[in-house]
């Protein structure tokens, strides 16, 4: 749709004559994905949604010939009192804080000169010619930089860990195996600011001492694939990969990996194999993959969030950064907001907001006037938070304190409507057929958990399932034997605690 409109806008202004006086730039996603597809006119910041190609000719005679808005399209959220907000004002934009999707929605993520134009590549250039490994190391360790994958490891003790390793030959790989159903923060960073991935993986060579980086993402994101791929091309071009970045002795060069959609591919060890051209399996850990990763060199794995992240807090410093968010968890997390909510998008606040700023401020609470019911966050490694929950701060300690936890940031609303015993059901599907079957407790026991739950959603079941339930979720958690097992029990036990009337209610033997 985005290029149709984008071709449209071409030949309107050609025929005005006015070819010479606008850019019409193309970019990722700029947050609010159901508007689309969403035109932004500079500088006024006018927000045009829903733009469709017969609205193009009104755009360009009404409001870049004569300086008239067309107000029919433009964003409702944007208009107070009669005048056109700063998208900075408007409720969507305002308790956002943008550090990873700095450019999505505003650069070509297709034009390397309009990355660097935003001080793209400066982070780089300031690392290698002013700081030592360990410098850089020491910095992404005091800004408080925690993995946005899932897990929330602290990124600079990873760093460390790999540099420490006494081996000529080591790597970054970027996990770009975005799986969780509703989940598309890494796609649309990659889509709409590739550099800065590619930025934050050589910045991270450095520091560990790497040559070589892959991005592993999966072949489902085509867009990604062909931007990042551009993307590369052109930072070799420009001397931004390759052989003596800078005049300096470090090369650097990334190559990208297809993954073929497992979910378990996200998981280190198994993500690892994929690269190595073996089957996308966990391994034990230890070792750890920064000590014996691809090949068994030591190996960095971040996430794309992460390192999106990384040019910035070279550019701005570590105080900057952990003087963003709450105590132990720094910076900002990148949310796809989705479910039974106004707006739905993608969303990059600071650590520390509550769930109730996000969900009713930011995401313009519940539609049809429906009550609000709960909140999963992580995906299907999370779990479901209820409105007692929503002046909670959003870390990564309180989430997990909750019994759900960060993950890689999705975030599903859910209204009155919907039945939690359902959504369980919903989420042990989805981990059930991903689960790679090495290991038993997760094979068959997220087979046996799928059972109770079809058999309670069918009005079938009992008390006793319930506490079946109750045992076999924490004996997969602590028996399986990687993260995808370890985790997906959290749907269940999560909604048996907060929403155990609900089971109750389905059962033939209430007590
Ligand atoms: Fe495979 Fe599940 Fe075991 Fe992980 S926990 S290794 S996904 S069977």
């Amino acid at each position: 749709d985005s290029m149709i409109i984008v071709d449209a806008f071409h030949q309107e202004v050609a025929s005005q004559g006015i070819e010479d006086q606008i850019d019409i730039v193309r970019t990722g996603c700029f947050g609010l994905c159901e508007l689309g597809p969403v035109v932004i006119v500079y500088p006024e910041e006018v927000f045009y949604s829903r733009v469709t190609v017969e609205d193009v000719a009104e755009i360009v005679e009404d409001h870049l010939l004569k300086g008239q808005i067309v107000e029919r399209l433009v964003y409702e959220a944007s208009i107070e009192d009669g005048e056109i907000l700063p998208l900075q004002q408007v409720d969507f934009f305002r308790k956002q804080m943008r550090i990873a999707l700095r450019n999505c929605g505003t650069i070509d993520p297709e034009e390397i000169d309009e990355y660097i134009a935003m001080s793209g590549y400066k982070g780089l250039h300031n690392v290698l010619t002013m700081m030592q490994p360990g410098e850089v190391i020491r910095t992404v360790k005091e800004a408080g930089l925690r993995g946005r994958g899932g897990g929330g490891f602290p990124t600079g003790v990873k760093w460390e860990t790999a540099a420490k390793q006494n081996n000529p030959q080591k790597y970054i790989i970027c996990n770009a195996d975005e799986g969780d159903p509703g989940a598309f923060m890494d796609r649309s960073i990659l889509e709409g600011d590739p550099h800065s991935v590619l930025e934050g993986m050589a910045i991270a060579g450095y520091a560990i001492g790497a040559d070589q980086g892959f991005i592993y993402v999966r072949a489902e994101y085509p867009i990604a694939v062909r931007r990042i791929q551009l993307a590369i091309k052109q930072a070799r071009e420009y001397g931004l990969l390759g052989a003596n970045l800078f005049g300096s002795d470090f090369s650097f060069d990334v190559s990208v990996r297809l993954g073929a959609g497992a979910f378990v591919c996200g998981e280190e060890t198994a993500l690892m194999n994929s690269v190595e051209g073996k089957r996308g399996m966990p391994n034990p850990k230890p070792p750890f993959p920064a000590v014996s990763g691809l090949w068994e060199k030591p190996t960095v794995i971040n996430n794309v969030e992460t390192l999106a992240n990384i040019p910035q807090v070279m550019l701005k410093g570590s105080a900057w950064y952990a003087g963003i968010g709450t105590d132990k968890s720094k910076g900002t997390k990148v949310f796809a907001l989705g479910g039974k909510v106004v707006n739905t998008g993608l969303v990059e606040v600071p650590m520390g907001i509550t769930l109730r700023e996000v969900i009713f401020e930011i995401g313009g609470g519940i539609p049809g006037g429906k009550a609000f019911k709960a909140v999963q966050t992580g995906g299907p490694s999370g779990g479901c938070l209820t409105s007692e929950h929503l002046d909670r701060k959003i870390d990564y300690d309180t989430l997990l304190s909750l019994g759900s936890m960060m993950g890689s940031g999705g975030m599903l609303v859910m209204d009155e409507e919907t039945c939690m015993v359902d959504v369980a059901r919903y989420y042990l599907d989805f981990t059930r057929d991903e689960s790679c079957g090495k290991c038993v407790p997760c094979r068959i026991g997220t087979k046996r958990l799928l059972e109770i739950l079809e058999r309670i959603t069918e009005g079938k079941g009992t008390m006793e399932d319930l506490d079946v339930l109750d045992e076999l979720s924490v004996q997969i958690k602590a028996a399986s034997l990687c993260g995808l097992g370890q985790t997906a029990p959290n749907p269940v036990l999560s909604t048996l605690k907060y929403f155990r009337d609900e089971y109750v209610a389905h059962v033939v033997d209430k007590k």
